[in-house]
C-alpha cells in the first residue's frame, strides 16, 4: 500500500476506534507506522497492507483452529449465503442450525442433550449461569452463590465477570458483581515458593512482600472441598476452565485436579459447569478437554474454535434433567427468558458445520497429536533458559513465563512491560504472538507445520537471548 495511504488510515484509526483489552494512551503514541493493518491471510500467514508475511502463532487469539481461507468453511459460508444470512431464531428455525445440533451432540459427552445457541464465549457462560440459577428456582431451594476459581476467565459480560477471578480485569468492577466463592487456583509452578494466595497480578514490588515458601499440600483442590462442604446449599454451580486457565497465562491443571474437582460437585450436589471456549475442538489433543479426566458435567460451553475463526457463534450445552425443569404450562412462566438478536445465526452455523466435518474426516486430531509432541520436544530445549521460570503446555497451547530470576521466580517490574516487549521485537521476525502480562501465549492452529513451530521457538529464543 502506497505510503501515504496507509498512514492516512492510521490516523484514523487512531481518532476514532477504541481497541479492547488496550491502553489507548499508548496506542495513539506509539509508532506512527503502527498498528499493523492486515490486509490478507492464507493458512498459518496473516499478511499486512504492505505485503509483508507473519506466523499467527495465537490463531487469532484463539479462534482459528483450522487456518484462514479454508476453503471448504469458504465454501459453506458462500453456499449459505446464496440461501439465507440471518433470520431469527425466536419462533423460528434453520438447517444449518439444526445440523449443528446434531453433529455437537454427538461429538460431546453423551450426557448432554441439548444445544443453547448464543454468539459469543461470555454469552454461552452467562446462559449456562442463569440456567443452572434458574433451575434451583424449580426445585424450591435457594441458590444463589457460585463457586470459581482465582484466575479463571469466563468472559468480560457482568456475569462473566462475576465468576471471574483475575483481579487485574475483574477487581475494578468488584462492587458491580453479584457474589461468588473463590478457591485457590492450582497454579503449580507459583504455589511451589508461596503458602496462601498469590497476588494477581504478581509484580516484582508485591512478590518482594510476600511470604513464599516451598511445597505442594494439595491445597487448592483442598479449599474446593471445604467451600463445598460448608456452603453447597448456597451454591447453584460451580465452574471451571478445564485443564487450562487460559486467559490467566496457561495455568495448566495438575493431573487429576479436574476429575476430582467435577468429583467433589458430585458429592455435594453442585451442578458443574465446564467453560470449553478456549478448549474445545481438539486444542488439547482431544476433542473436548473433559474427555482427559472422563468428565461429564452439566453444563458445556463452547464458542471461539466453534467456527474455524470465521463468524461469531457460542453454545451452551445441557442435559435433559436441566431442560426438562424448564418445561410447563405458558403461564407458568418457566420459559428460559434469554436469547439474542444473532442467535444461531445460519452462516456461523454453516462454518460450524463445515469444521465439524473436518475435524472428524480428516483424522485432525491425529494431526494435533504430532504437533503436540513437536511442541513437547522444542520446548524442553527452550525450558533451561536462563529468562523461562516454567513452560506450560496444554495441546496447541502454550505458556511461556518469564521472570528476571529463575531461581527464586521472581518477577520483572510491571513497568518494564517484559512481555510485551518480547512480542513485539519477535514480531519483527515475522510472527505474531501475545503475552499476557509477562507469559508469552502460544495457541497453534492444527495446520501448523514442524518448521514453522521451530521458527516460532527460534525466534523467542534469541529474543531471550538479547534480554
Ligand atoms: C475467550 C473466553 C471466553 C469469552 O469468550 P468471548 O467470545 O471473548 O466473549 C470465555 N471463557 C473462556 C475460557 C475463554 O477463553
Amino acid at each position: 500500500m502506497d505510503n501515504r495511504l496507509k498512514e492516512k488510515y492510521i490516523k484514523l484509526d487512531k481518532k476514532n476506534i477504541w481497541h479492547p483489552f488496550t491502553q489507548m494512551a499508548d496506542w495513539i503514541n506509539d509508532d506512527p507506522n503502527k498498528p499493523l493493518i492486515i490486509d490478507k491471510a492464507k493458512g498459518v500467514y496473516l499478511y499486512d497492507v504492505d505485503g509483508r508475511q507473519y506466523i499467527d502463532g495465537i490463531s487469532s487469539l484463539w479462534v482459528n483452529i483450522l487456518g484462514h481461507k479454508n476453503s471448504l468453511i469458504d465454501n459453506a459460508i458462500r453456499e449459505q449465503i446464496t440461501k439465507v444470512s440471518h433470520s431469527t431464531f425466536l419462533g423460528l428455525t434453520h438447517l444449518p442450525a439444526i445440523e449443528l445440533s446434531e453433529k455437537l451432540l454427538n461429538i460431546l459427552p453423551k450426557n448432554l442433550n441439548k444445544i443453547f445457541y448464543s454468539d459469543n464465549g461470555s454469552t454461552a457462560v452467562e446462559v449456562a449461569l442463569k440456567m443452572a440459577y434458574q433451575y434451583w428456582q424449580f426445585k424450591k431451594e435457594k441458590r444463589t452463590m457460585f463457586l470459581s476459581l482465582k484466575n479463571a476467565y469466563h468472559g468480560d459480560t457482568i456475569g462473566a465477570v462475576s465468576v471471574g477471578g483475575t483481579e487485574l480485569f475483574h477487581s475494578r468492577f468488584r462492587s458491580l458483581l453479584f457474589k461468588s466463592y473463590f478457591a485457590m487456583s492450582p497454579y503449580c509452578y507459583r504455589c511451589k515458593f508461596r503458602t496462601k494466595s498469590i497476588p494477581f497480578p504478581l509484580t516484582a514490588k508485591n512478590f518482594k512482600n510476600h511470604n513464599f515458601q516451598v511445597g505442594c499440600k494439595g491445597e487448592c483442590i483442598k479449599q474446593v472441598d471445604e467451600i463445598l462442604g460448608k456452603y453447597s446449599k448456597k451454591i447453584a454451580a460451580s465452574i471451571i476452565e478445564p485443564l487450562n486457565q487460559a486467559a490467566s497465562g496457561m495455568i495448566v491443571t495438575p493431573k487429576g485436579y479436574l476429575s476430582e474437582y467435577a468429583k467433589l460437585c458430585k458429592k455435594y450436589g453442585v451442578l458443574l459447569i465446564c467453560d470449553e471456549v478456549a478448549t474445545g475442538f481438539g486444542r488439547t489433543g482431544k476433542m473436548f478437554a473433559v474427555e482427559h479426566e472422563n468428565v461429564h458435567p452439566d453444563f458445556i460451553c463452547l464458542s471461539k474454535g466453534i467456527t474455524g475463526g470465521y463468524l461469531p457463534l457460542a453454545v451452551t450445552a445441557t442435559t435433559n434433567k436441566i431442560y426438562n425443569a424448564f418445561l410447563g404450562k405458558y403461564e407458568e412462566f418457566k420459559t428460559f427468558f434469554h436469547g439474542h438478536s444473532y442467535t444461531a445465526n445460519p452462516l456461523a452455523c454453516a462454518a460450524a458445520n463445515a469444521v465439524i466435518d473436518i475435524l472428524k474426516e480428516d483424522n485432525i486430531l491425529q494431526k494435533v497429536d504430532i504437533i503436540i509432541k513437536n511442541l513437547e520436544t522444542e520446548l524442553k530445549e527452550l525450558s533451561s533458559h536462563i529468562k523461562i521460570g516454567n513452560i506450560r503446555q496444554c495441546g496447541v497451547m502454550v505458556g511461556i513465563e518469564i521472570v528476571e530470576d529463575k531461581k527464586t521466580g521472581k518477577p520483572y517490574d510491571c513497568k518494564l512491560k517484559m512481555g510485551a516487549k518480547i512480542c513485539s521485537r519477535i514480531r519483527k521476525q515475522g510472527i505474531i504472538i501475545r503475552n499476557l502480562g509477562d507469559t508469552l501465549v502460544l495457541f497453534l492452529p492444527f495446520i501448523i507445520t514442524k518448521y514453522e513451530i521451530s521458527k516460532i521457538i527460534k525466534a523467542i529464543k534469541i529474543e531471550l537471548d538479547n534480554l
